[in-house]
């Protein structure tokens, strides 16, 4: 059903071509590997249809039998108008991801990779994390009938486990696991040698180069609305980033769209490997010592290059900033937009308003940002107890604690 137009992958780095589904990084030089496709004979239609697979024929060659779906894609791209004048830009849209099936942009990732799996056969998905993206790959293994194995830090609290683990996939805690990139992907191998007929399925490039092509959809449709002068990305591996600025050059290179956004990549500023390396115009990204940010999904010392290359490309630039920045964009934003986003989605918010402040952007241009996960799976609860809220026992209290609460 999809691929129609896939040609192969091509390595970022010695542009040497690979016309099979590999995974892994590029066999001949060790660079990230990327999609590629014959723009020549892709119909697209930008008009919203059901799911990201109406964008089948630049995706990876899936076969509709395999297809693992939950309707993913199509989430809500609305204009941040009260938000927007608080902190001083005209136009501020937000897309909203953790609408999609799991809550989070991975499912877009997830629905690519599990639907690769079942293709190549495989009996079961294993990935590492704690966060979306285990939520996303058990959740979408769970709908294709593979088993499903996750390594989760040893610290993980139960909360956070407490949706991945409704989707029942086996769950092991690994002391140290992110602690550096090195660590993380022995732990990977190691799970792949003792479960030879699984697929590894962790979502970032330098694993699996076709998952992230799911992703790129979310430009597609931010383009059926227009082409924004920048998108605010919240960045740890960077696949997120690197996705988002390929789908807009694939609309460039077909002619959709004459203009291409500058790619603005967001981390903690404690957090910062991407950021650094920009801010430094360092050739690659390099691993920082400790990260530190209230923002969960974005806590990592490591990065890769293709996302610095996008930005570098884009003409864009990074941003980091401090968790009492991110804390207040995401009570800003809720209480004025109704929009109930994750910490991590946050800090993309609380970055528009600091460029904005050092004039790195112009107060009348369009931002575009993405709000990668719902505000459910990370959050600080505004209040310390329900004992602060008012508590009534009849109805005739009632008239005076609202009396009360509005100064009548
Ligand atoms: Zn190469």
């Amino acid at each position: 059903m999809s691929g129609k137009s896939y040609t192969g992958l091509q390595c970022t780095v010695c542009r040497k071509r690979y016309s099979e589904l590999l995974v892994g990084v590029c066999p001949s030089c060790g660079g990230i590997l990327t999609a590629t496709y014959d723009l020549g004979g892709v119909m697209i239609s930008l008009q919203r249809g059901r799911s990201m697979w109406q964008f089948s024929d630049l995706l990876p060659p899936v076969s509709l039998e395999c297809l693992v779906s939950l309707d993913e894609g199509w989430s809500p791209y609305v204009k941040a108008n009260t938000y927007g004048r608080l902190i001083g830009i005209r136009d501020l849209w937000l897309k909203l991801e953790g609408q999609n099936p799991t809550g989070s942009f991975k499912d877009r990732a997830a629905s690519v990779l599990v639907s690769l799996a079942k293709q190549w056969g495989k009996l079961g998905v294993f990935t590492a994390s704690s966060g979306n993206a285990a939520a996303a790959i058990s959740g979408y293994s769970a709908r294709g009938g593979l088993k499903c194995l996750i390594l989760v830090r040893e610290d993980s609290p139960a909360s956070k486990l407490g949706q991945i683990s409704m989707y029942n996939p086996y769950i092991v805690r690994v002391k140290n696991l992110f602690s550096n990139k090195r660590t993380l992907t022995e732990f990977l191998e190691r799970v792949g040698e003792v479960l030879p007929d699984w697929q590894n399925g962790f979502l970032w490039a330098p694993f699996n180069p076709l998952a992230l092509e799911g992703i790129k959809t979310i430009s597609y449709e931010i383009t059926s609305t227009g082409t924004p002068d920048y998108v605010f990305v919240p960045t740890a591996g960077g696949d997120l980033l690197y996705a988002v600025y390929k789908g807009f050059r694939e609309l460039y290179d077909l002619g959709i769209v004459n203009s291409l956004p500058k790619m603005v990549a967001v981390q903690g500023a404690n957090a910062n490997p991407l950021v650094h390396a920009l801010d430094n115009n360092l050739e690659h990204v390099v691993e920082v010592e400790h990260a530190e940010t209230i923002a969960g999904a974005l806590k990592v010392n490591f990065g890769a290059d293709h996302a610095l290359n996008a930005v570098k490309q884009s003409g864009g630039f990074g941003v980091g900033v401090t968790d009492s920045e991110i804390l207040e964009a995401q009570r800003d934003v809720a209480k004025m937009e109704g929009v109930f986003t994750e910490t991590s989605s946050a800090a993309a918010l609380a970055a528009v308003k600091r460029a904005l402040a050092e004039g790195k952007i112009e107060p009348d241009s369009t931002a575009a940002v993405i709000l990668t996960g719902t505000g459910f799976k990370d959050y600080t609860p505004s209040f310390a107890s329900v004992e602060q809220i008012p508590l009534i026992q009849s109805t005739h209290e009632l008239g005076g604690v609202v009396k009360e609460i509005f100064r009548l």
